[in-house]
């Protein structure tokens, strides 16, 4: 009873950070992507190639495609990348639900299995395949040519990974309305989908007792699932100073490293996306990213804010690892950057789409005109074209 209550408090805290980010973002137009033009030309498009100063690895395993090929298939790799951001998938219907959609509360965090699967289903449909989100805090990307990437993230670990029992050999049954359930259910069905997701833990991992969540994390991280850094006892970091940030991030680390040894990810997502900026005033916020405790070090490549939209691409300007913008995954009839809104977005011309090849950047030289949108390049090729 007193975890409802808890949980209740984080939903309430969560949707004022979505409220404020949601207001901010209409208030200054903080997206400033550049949008795709369509400059027609008579003249066939032609490719241009960029050496980067660091050495690409020779790939000849990858096919390399014209400027028409590119051109047809709208392949852009500075565009945006939708990184989902679910909490407690329930084994309801929508209609068994008095909220919008799939919605199981009122802000619409927690979601029914029936709309959780079927947003799978339709990002398939759409062309996304999954990825996992530490490649892509990396700066790499593989997803087949002309195909877009979709990351998945689950805060809490509550209702993500329900266990029924124990197989004989030793595997898993998972409840098949949680999370991990319908993922494994998808991933049966569609092989090419690349299904993989990031879940991001508390102290209390999944709640289906100390012993069953360590060896169940243990068959996650060698069956295509990843875990990250939720903070130990789900605190509010920009209200801790820097010893509690320390020992948040530091013992969860901890835990993790006992139960799965180097196979988590070093990644926090930050509970109720706090801090959102990391000011020079405010030192102690570097503890999210290094620190050592009870002789325990640690450093974090990247922290995930409670959000409303898309990703930039990491190869791009405006790009931050340290403020990695989520999609909260919700319905809200189209308004209000839910998932539908989002997509939609995407669709019209913002969506990364890929080359096929997770060593080239390729993209339409007019998308970097004034030379300062490309950011980071990994040490990749750069590969232009004209429209
Ligand atoms: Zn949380």
């Amino acid at each position: 009873m007193e975890m409802i209550i808890v949980n209740k408090n984080r939903i309430a805290a969560c949707l004022l950070t979505a409220s404020i980010t949601v207001s901010l973002l209409t208030g200054c137009k903080k997206d400033t992507e550049p949008s795709v033009t369509s400059s027609e030309t008579t003249a066939a498009p032609s490719v241009s190639i960029t050496e980067t100063t660091e050495t690409t690895p020779e790939s000849s395993s990858f096919v390399t495609y014209t400027a028409q090929e590119y051109k047809d298939a709208g392949v852009n790799e500075l565009n945006s990348v939708p990184v989902l951001m679910y909490h407690r998938i329930y084994g309801t219907t929508n209609a068994e639900t008095e909220y919008t959609g799939g919605n199981v509360d009122k802000d619409g965090y927690n979601r029914t299995s029936e709309a959780f699967e079927a947003d799978l289903r339709r990002y398939y449909e759409q062309g996304y395949r999954m990825m996992r989100l530490a490649d892509f805090v990396s700066g790499y990307i593989d997803v087949p040519f002309g195909y877009s990437p979709l990351i998945l993230t689950f805060d809490d670990g509550i209702r993500d990974v329900v266990l029924q029992g124990w197989n004989d050999d030793g595997t898993p049954v998972f409840d098949p309305t949680c999370a991990i359930g319908i993922l494994e259910k998808i991933k049966a069905e569609y092989p090419d989908y690349n299904v993989t997701a990031t879940f991001f833990v508390n102290s209390q991992l999944f709640e289906n007792g100390e012993d069953n969540d360590k060896k169940i994390m243990k068959w996650m991280v060698d069956n295509g699932y990843d875990i990250g850094n939720h903070t130990y006892d789900h605190k509010t970091l920009g209200k801790c100073d820097a010893a509690e940030i320390e020992k948040q991030i530091g013992s969860m680390y901890k835990l993790l490293n006992e139960i799965i040894p180097g196979q988590y990810v070093n990644i926090v997502a930050l509970p109720y996306g706090s801090p959102e900026t990391f000011p020079p005033e405010k030192p102690q916020y570097e503890k999210i990213f290094s620190g050592t405790y009870e002789g325990f070090s640690y450093t974090t490549k990247s922290s995930l804010l409670c959000s409303w939209t898309r990703s930039y691409s990491p190869f791009v300007r405006d790009y931050d690892v340290r403020r990695l913008r989520r999609i909260r995954g919700y319905d809200n009839n189209g308004k209000d950057w839910d998932i539908e809104m989002n997509f939609k977005q995407l669709s019209e011309g913002r969506r990364y789409i890929s080359d096929g090849n997770p060593d080239t950047i390729v993209f339409p030289s007019s998308d970097n005109s004034k030379g300062d949108w490309l950011k980071n390049t990994y040490g990749h090729q750069v590969i232009t074209y004209d429209k």
